[in-house]
This record gives structure tokens, C-alpha cells and sequence, in this order.
């Protein structure tokens, strides 16, 4: 199974803290910690932890942050080659402070990502699918990247006529314009909500709205519902597929982890609600770590918690 994923690169640095600072408040926290990020990484990462062959496109700047978070990708055994290494722009940072009640805020510095191209992407994603069968691979997009290059990443996936998975998150201004290339989407529940106003499609029950947005956009739809699993429209009947019970003690990167298990999953040729069900488990068994990659589970763990 192969998985080529289209995505943001950052480094997490995350301060724990009694609590949020205010406008103009500095707080003294606690705990540092710093983790390998973006929604585009972490993906690769848990298409590779269950056995798939990963290939990542994205940008990082040509500093120690992005050398060091290129060497922890490869460790996971994600092929690089794909990704540009930019001079005079900083790697993508996430600042994240992280509250004693679990409440945390968030600010991304885009970095390399915001500066990657719709050319470097056409150009690697020929690349990366050159010899690629149909069946048997998948295109993964996120948007935390600039729209030219979520698009032209839409456009190389179709050309090639293999699967595209786009979770769209966030949802940018302009992205349901990108659904006529008929992507199957993976939004969760807010950004289903977000895209639901955008193609001005009334707001019912999120099982009905994975059907209209299913309709509207030609392609299946999954919506990830966190602790109550996801609501798949393939053809016919919305379903959900219920999360296993779970102790979460950190649910940052839990889409990621769906989506890159989820893709992997396709790819291997599960037919949708099969691949969405093994998404679910890996993902609810991810939070049970904390950092955004430490719960992501490996192929043996998935198929032990689906027994
Ligand atoms: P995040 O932005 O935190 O990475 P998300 O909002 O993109 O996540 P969610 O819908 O919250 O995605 O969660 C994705 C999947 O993770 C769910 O479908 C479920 O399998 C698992 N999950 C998330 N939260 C929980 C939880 N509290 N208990 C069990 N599973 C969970």
C-alpha cells in the first residue's frame, strides 16, 4: 500500500500552565516539551506506523528545525526526497500553550509551508506517482499549506486516477471551489459545519449533512465525530462507525491519525467503511499518549484492538 501525502511540516513547542495568559499577559508555565508536528507529518507518520509505503511532499527552511524534523520523519521510515528545503524561510513552528484544564491556544507560524508552490507540487507528485498503479495507492491532502498547492495536489491525484482523501482542515476561504475535482473528504464535525455554509447546504443531523455533502461533492464522505467515531456516506445510508471507549489524555493529532490510517487502509484496497473502522480504532488508541505522534499505534496493536 502506497500513500503520498500532501501536506504542512511543523515543529510543536508546548509550555503547560496553570492557566492561559490574557491580551498582553505573560504567564510563567511549567513543563517544555517540543514534538514534530503538522497535520501533513503527522499523517505520514501513522500511514507508516500500520505498514504503508509513505511518501511526503511539503517544505521545510533550510535551518536545524527542519533538518531535525526531516531525520525524525525518516526514522519513521516516510520518504522525504519530495520535500523542498527553502532557503531564507523558517521551518513551520506551533506555538501551544496547554492549560491545567486541558484547554489549550494555539499559533502557527506557516514557515516553509506557507512559501510551498502549486509547481513544486505538480512536479513532485509526478514524480512521486510515476509508475504508481491506480488501485493500490493514495493521494492524502491537508490545508495547511497554501490553496494553489492543495489544488494542484487535487488536479495531479486526478490526472494519475488514484484515490484522493483531502481533510480539510482547516477550511480556508475558497477550498469548496477544490471539491469539483471529487475528493473524498474527511472533515470533522465543525469543519463539516464550515463547509456545509460554504456550499450553503442546510445543517441537519451530521448523518444527514455526510449525505448532502456526499451529494454535493460526488464522493464519499467521512466525518470525524472524536469520541463518538465517524459518520461515513458511501453510496446509500449515512453510517457511523462507533469509536472504541477510550482513556484520552491527549487528543491532539487524532484526525491525523485517522486520516493517514484511513488512507494507508484504502490504498491496501478496504473497501470505505472497512478503512474507516480501522481509522477509528487506530485514532482512538492514539489518544491515549501524549504528543500529537507518541499514541500512534502500529498494524499488530490495530488489528489486536479490532479482535
Ligand atoms: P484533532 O484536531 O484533535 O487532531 P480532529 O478534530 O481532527 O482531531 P476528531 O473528530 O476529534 O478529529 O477525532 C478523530 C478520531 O479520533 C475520532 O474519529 C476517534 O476515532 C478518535 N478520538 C478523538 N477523541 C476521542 C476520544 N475522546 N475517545 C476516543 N476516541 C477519540
Amino acid at each position: 500500500m502506497d500513500v503520498v501525502v500532501v501536506g504542512a511540516i511543523n515543529v510543536d513547542f508546548v509550555v503547560e500552565a496553570e492557566r492561559l495568559p490574557g491580551p498582553g499577559e505573560t504567564v510563567v508555565g511549567g513543563d517544555v516539551s517540543r514534538h514534530g508536528g503538522g497535520k501533513g507529518a503527522n499523517a505520514a507518520v501513522a500511514a507508516a506506523r500500520v505498514g504503508a509505503r509513505v511518501k511526503l511532499v511539503g517544505a521545510v527552511g533550510a535551518d536545524p528545525t527542519g533538518v531535525e524534523a526531516l531525520a525524525e520523519l525518516q526514522a519513521e521510515g516516510v520518504d522525504t526526497a519530495q520535500v523542498a528545503v527553502l532557503p531564507g524561510t523558517p521551518t513551520g513552528v506551533a506555538l501551544i500553550s496547554v492549560a491545567a484544564d486541558g484547554e489549550n491556544q494555539i499559533t502557527v507560524g506557516a514557515g516553509a509551508n506557507g512559501a510551498l508552490t502549486a509547481l513544486h507540487v505538480e512536479a513532485a507528485l509526478t514524480d512521486a506517482l510515476s509508475g504508481a498503479l491506480p488501485t493500490g495507492t493514495c493521494v492524502l491532502v491537508s490545508t495547511e499549506i497554501p490553496l494553489p498547492a492543495v489544488a494542484a495536489a487535487l488536479r495531479g491525484a486526478r490526472h494519475a486516477g488514484v484515490t484522493c482523501v483531502l481533510n480539510p482542515a482547516p477550511v480556508v476561504p475558497g477550498l469548496a471551489g477544490l471539491l469539483e475535482h471529487e475528493p473524498l473528504i474527511t472533515p470533522n464535525r465543525s469543519e463539516a459545519l464550515a463547509l456545509a455554509g460554504e456550499l450553503e447546504i442546510p445543517v441537519d443531523d451530521v448523518r444527514r449533512l455526510s449525505a448532502l455533502l456526499a451529494h454535493r461533492t460526488g464522493s464519499p464522505v467521512a466525518i470525524t465525530l472524536g469520541a463518538d467515531g465517524v459518520a461515513v456516506f458511501v453510496e446509500h445510508e449515512p453510517e457511523v462507525v462507533l469509536a472504541p471507549r477510550a482513556t484520552a489524555r491527549d487528543t491532539t493529532g487524532a484526525g491525523d491519525t485517522f486520516n493517514g490510517v484511513f488512507a494507508a487502509r484504502l490504498a491496501a484496497g478496504d473497501p470505505l467503511s472497512v478503512a474507516a473502522r480501522y481509522g477509528v480504532v487506530a485514532a482512538s488508541l492514539s489518544v491515549e499518549e501524549v504528543g500529537a505522534r507518541s499514541g500512534m499505534p502500529s498494524a499488530a496493536a490495530v488489528e489486536a484492538a479490532l479482535r
